[in-house]
């Protein structure tokens, strides 16, 4: 007993010093915002399968502290979640990932997409459509240029009020993709319902793909899936030749990943254009 009660204390203890990381973590991320300091969006480029053309880039956040610590968003992203910040924290990514494409647009770079994550706060709250067309309109910046990324698992909550949303978003002139897809094993008539432009498949899907999986692996039903619905599909995370060329022989239009390159900030993207256009 006296053993259990040891336990018990040194996990509340444990919890504790959890906790107040977690509370330091987040006043410094407030700061960082509203100083608008340490916060930095990276883009990662997103090619066709068959010509390695640029087609798109994803925007993914980055923090680094004052410290110099670089702090990943998997950390942040989801104590901001749980807090709220990330509602305050997705109006500055669509507002600097809009000003990084005026910006483009001035250095007569190619108009590529731009794909902006959505976390499930943000997407939930009232005022989401009125407040990002607004961010967009504010900008210059054509809808057509973006594509909001929303998971799977948010897309499935509540797949009415959802499809709702999907479409006052895209008569804006937006593009939506299910982002992570596998992760939530969606039924097919629903997905079939939401009015979705195309399918994220889950860098962990990719992992798993290889000759010998290849018939029952899921990013292939995925794809299959895709198809059948006339969505466009992208892998993320493909690392190797391998995985490239399973993904493309089964009709994968585009993809994502290391093998391709990594997240970059805006002006290594536009050295990286240069170098890689044909
Ligand atoms: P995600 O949306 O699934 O983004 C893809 C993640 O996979 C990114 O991690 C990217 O750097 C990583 N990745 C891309 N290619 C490869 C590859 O070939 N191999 C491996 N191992 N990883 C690859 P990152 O940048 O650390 O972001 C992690 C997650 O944080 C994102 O997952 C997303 O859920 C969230 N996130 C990032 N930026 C934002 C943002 O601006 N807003 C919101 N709400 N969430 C964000
Ligand atoms: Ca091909
Ligand atoms: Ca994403
Ligand atoms: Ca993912």
């Amino acid at each position: 007993k006296q053993a259990g009660n040891q336990h018990w204390r040194f996990f509340s203890g444990e919890m504790e010093a959890t906790t107040q990381n977690r509370v330091r973590l987040l006043t410094e991320l407030r700061s960082a915002l509203n100083q608008g300091k340490g916060l930095e969006l990276h883009y990662q480029p997103q090619v066709a399968s068959d010509s390695h053309a640029l087609v798109g880039c994803e925007a993914l956040i980055r923090w680094v502290k004052a410290s110099g610590e670089a702090i990943s968003p998997d950390v942040f992203i989801p104590l901001a979640e749980y807090t709220g910040m990330i509602v305050d924290i997705g109006d500055w990514v669509l507002r600097e990932a809009c000003r990084q494409i005026v910006r483009w647009d001035a250095l007569g770079v190619p108009g590529f997409r731009v794909g902006i994550n959505i976390s499930a706060a943000q997407f939930r709250e009232p005022d989401f459509v009125a407040k990002t067309a607004r961010i967009i309109l504010e900008s210059g910046v054509a809808p057509s240029r973006l594509e909001l990324e929303i998971t799977e698992s948010v897309a499935m909550e509540d797949p009415v009020s959802v499809a709702h949303q999907l479409r006052e978003l895209k008569a804006l002139g937006l593009r939506v993709a299910v982002d992570d897809f596998g992760c939530g094993f969606s039924s097919l008539g629903s997905l079939n319902r939401l009015p979705f432009d195309r399918i994220k498949i889950d860098r962990a899907f990719v992992a798993e793909l290889t000759p010998e999986t290849r018939e029952d692996c899921i990013a292939t039903m995925i794809v299959k899936l895709a198809k059948s619905l006339g969505l466009d599909v992208i892998a993320e995370g493909v690392e190797t030749d391998q995985q490239a060329r399973l993904l493309d022989e089964m009709g994968c239009g585009e993809m994502q990943g290391f093998l391709y390159a990594r997240p970059m900030r805006a002006g290594e993207l536009e050295k990286w254009i240069a170098c890689s256009a044909p």
